[in-house]
C-alpha cells in the first residue's frame, strides 16, 4: 500500500514525514537536510530553485526569489517570478512537490496522499488555499489538521487513563498560536485555541534589521542605501544573529561593502548583546501571554490546573520565549517534542490514520472562530442592521454542522442576502468576511412569514459549506457556498496550475539536461585537446601513466 505522508508546509521552513511501523520518522534530502527552507526562485539562467538553493540566492536576487509566501495565502497576491505570475497557492505547491519527490526518492515509491498542517488561526480562505496547493503538487490532501494539534499527537501520555490538560505554545517563522488540549491515552481533544497569524520569527528579523539600519547610520553618518540587495543581505544577517544569540550572549554582525560615500566603502559592524535582541522583541512577546490569558479563559481553567506546557515553533528556542512562558504560567515549559519536526511527525501519524494503517492515535479538533451571518435584530428602537448572529461558536468540536432559522423583515420581501462571517465581534462587518450569496424569488408573504433555515457545515478540513433553504411553503431551495472567496480556484484553475507546475519542474530535468550535454562537449573538447597536446609530447618527455585499480583487488 502506497504511504501517505505528513507536511508541516511552515512560512520558514516546511518538514515531511512518514510512518514507519506506526512510528512517525523525518524524511531527510540527500544531504541528510531535514528542514526544507520555504523558498522558492529562479537562478539568472531561468532554473528552478526550491530550498537552502533558493534561500541561498536571496540575499544576492531578492527580485528572483519567493519567501514567506505563507502569508499570503488565501489572498488574491501575485508574484511574478520570471515572465510568469503565480498565485500564492502555486508557490506553496511547488514546495509541496519538493516536498512529494523527497518523500518518493526516500520510500521508493509514488507518493498521492497527505495530510498538510496549517495555524490553527488560518481561515477558511487559507485552508481552503493551501488545499489547492497540495492539489496542484499532485496530492490527495486526507486532511488539513491545525499545527499544534499534530504537534500534541506527538506527545504521549504517560498514563493511558488520565486525562492531561497541556498548552501548546507554537511559535514558527511567521506565525503564532496557542492551544489548550485534552490528552487520554491516544485522543487529543483540542478545548480552545488562539492566535494571530502575522506574528513569528520573521517579525523578530525585521526588528532586528531595523535596529541594525541604526547602528549602520549612527556609525557611517547616511543612512543604510535603499537597495533591495542591501535589505535582503542585512534581513540574513539579523536572522543570522538572532539565531546565535539563543546559544551566546552577545553576537557581532559584520556586512562589509552595503554602500558607498565618494570613494569609501561603507561597511557595518557592530556588536549585539542578548538584552538588546530581547528589548527589541519583548513587546511582540506581550502579545503572545495575553493570548495564552484568552485560551486559558475560554477553556474556563486558570493556569495552575495545567498539566503540561509544551513549546513548539524554531522560534521557542529564544530563551526569552521560554522565560516568559514558565514565569506566565509559573512552570517549567517542556520541550520533550522537538520543536521543529514535531508538527510534521504529528501530521504523519495522522496521514496514518486516514489511509488506515496500524496507529493508535484519535484527534478531535476545534473550530478556531466563531462562524455565523449577518442579520438585522428587532428592537424597542426599531430595526437594527448588521448584527453578527453565531451558528457556531468558537472552540465547538469538529466536524460539526449546525443550523438556524432565520424570518424575513420586510411585507413582500423577494430576496434575502446571506452575508457569512467569522469572528467574535457583536458587529457583523467588523469579522472577517467569508463570502456572500443570494436567495432570490421568496413568495410574496408578510414580513416574518418567509422563513429561511440556514445551515452551516463545518468539516474536518476547517473548510466551511453554508446551504439556505427557503422553508414557508415547503419548497427547499438550497444555494451551497462553495466559492466563498474569490481566491478560490475552480478544478479547471487547479488542472492549469498542474501542468504549469509540470512544465517548470520538466522544464528543469530539460534545463539539467542541456547543461550536462554542455559539460560533456567541454570535457569531450578538452579531451580532444589533451590528446593533441600528449601528440605534441617532445619524445624525449616521460609520459605519465595512472594505472586504473584493479577492481578485483578490493
Ligand atoms: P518554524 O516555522 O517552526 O520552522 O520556525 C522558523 C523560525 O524559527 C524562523 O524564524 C527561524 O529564524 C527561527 N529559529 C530557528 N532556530 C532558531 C534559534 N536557534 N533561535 C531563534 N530562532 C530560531
Amino acid at each position: 500500500m502506497a504511504q501517505a505522508i505528513g507536511i508541516d508546509l511552515g512560512t520558514t521552513n516546511s518538514v515531511v514525514a512518514a510512518l514507519d511501523g506506526g512510528e512517525p520518522w523525518v524524511i531527510t534530502d540527500e544531504d541528510g537536510n531535514e528542514l526544507l527552507p520555504s523558498c522558492v526562485g529562479l537562478d539568472a539562467n531561468g532554473k528552478l530553485l526550491v530550498g537552502t538553493d533558493a534561500w541561498n540566492q536571496y540575499a544576492a536576487a531578492p527580485d528572483r526569489t519567493v519567501r514567506s509566501i505563507k502569508r499570503q495565502m488565501g489572498t488574491n497576491h501575485l508574484t511574478t517570478l520570471g515572465d510568469q505570475t503565480y498565485r500564492p497557492q502555486e508557490i506553496s505547491a511547488i514546495i509541496l512537490r519538493n516536498l512529494k519527490e523527497r518523500a518518493e526518492a526516500l520510500l521508493e515509491e509514488p507518493v498521492t496522499q497527505a495530510v498538510i498542517t496549517v495555524p490553527a488561526y488560518f481561515t477558511d480562505a487559507q485552508r481552503q488555499a493551501t488545499k489547492e496547493a497540495g492539489e496542484i503538487a499532485g496530492l490527495e490532501v486526507l486532511q488539513i489538521i491545525n499545527e499544534p494539534t499534530a504537534a500534541a499527537l506527538t506527545y504521549e501520555s504517560p498514563d493511558e487513563d488520565v486525562t492531561e490538560r497541556v498548552l501548546v505554545y507554537d511559535l514558527g517563522g511567521g506565525t503564532f498560536d496557542v492551544s489548550i488540549v485534552d490528552i487520554t491515552g491516544d485522543v487529543t481533544e483540542v478545548i480552545a485555541s488562539h492566535g494571530n497569524n502575522r506574528l513569528g520569527g520573521d517579525d523578530f528579523d525585521r526588528r532586528l534589521q531595523l535596529h541594525l539600519n541604526q547602528c549602520f547610520q549612527d556609525s557611517n553618518g547616511t543612512p543604510v542605501p535603499p537597495d533591495p540587495t542591501v535589505e535582503a543581505r542585512l534581513l540574513r544577517a539579523a536572522e543570522q544573529a538572532k539565531i546565535n544569540l539563543s546559544s551566546h550572549s552577545y553576537v557581532t554582525v559584520r556586512e562589509g561593502f552595503l554602500g558607498s560615500q565618494g570613494a569609501k566603502p561603507l561597511h557595518l559592524e557592530v556588536e549585539i548583546t542578548r538584552d538588546t535582541f530581547e528589548t527589541l522583541i519583548e513587546p511582540l512577546l506581550e502579545e503572545t501571554l495575553e493570548a495564552i490569558d484568552r485560551a486559558l479563559k475560554d477553556a474556563e481553567m486558570k493556569a495552575e490546573e495545567l498539566d503540561r506546557v509544551i513549546l513548539v515553533g524554531g522560534s521557542t528556542r529564544i530563551p526569552l520565549v521560554r522565560r516568559l512562558v514558565t514565569e506566565h504560567l509559573g512552570q517549567e515549559a517542556s520541550s520533550s517534542v522537538q520543536p521543529d519536526l514535531c508538527v510534521a511527525l504529528g501530521a504523519a501519524i495522522q496521514a496514518g490514520v486516514l489511509s488506515g494503517e496500524e496507529v493508535s492515535a484519535i484527534l478531535v479538533d476545534i473550530t478556531p472562530h466563531s462562524l455565523g451571518l449577518a442579520t438585522v435584530v428587532e428592537t424597542p428602537f426599531g430595526l437594527v442592521p448588521n448584527r453578527f448572529s453565531v451558528i457556531i461558536p468558537r472552540n465547538t468540536p469538529i466536524p460539526v454542522s449546525q443550523s438556524d432559522v432565520f424570518a424575513t423583515v420586510r411585507d413582500n420581501q423577494k430576496n434575502v442576502e446571506i452575508e457569512v462571517f467569522q469572528g467574535e465581534n457583536a458587529i457583523a462587518n467588523e469579522n472577517v468576511p467569508l463570502g456572500n450569496f443570494r436567495l432570490v424569488d421568496l413568495p410574496l408573504l408578510p414580513a416574518g412569514e418567509v422563513t429561511l433555515e440556514v445551515t452551516f457545515d463545518f468539516d474536518l478540513n476547517g473548510i466551511l459549506t453554508v446551504t439556505a433553504i427557503e422553508k414557508s411553503q415547503g419548497q427547499q431551495n438550497s444555494i451551497e457556498v462553495s466559492g466563498l472567496d474569490t481566491s478560490r480556484l475552480s478544478s479547471h484553475d487547479i488542472k492549469q496550475a498542474q501542468s504549469n507546475l509540470d512544465l517548470l519542474f520538466n522544464n528543469q530535468e530539460a534545463l539539467l539536461a542541456a547543461e550536462l550535454e554542455g559539460m560533456e562537449a567541454e570535457l569531450e573538447a578538452e579531451l580532444g585537446e589533451d590528446e593533441e597536446d600528449s601528440a605534441d609530447l617532445d619524445p624525449d618527455t616521460e609520459a605519465l601513466t595512472v594505472d586504473a585499480p584493479d577492481p578485483a583487488a578490493s
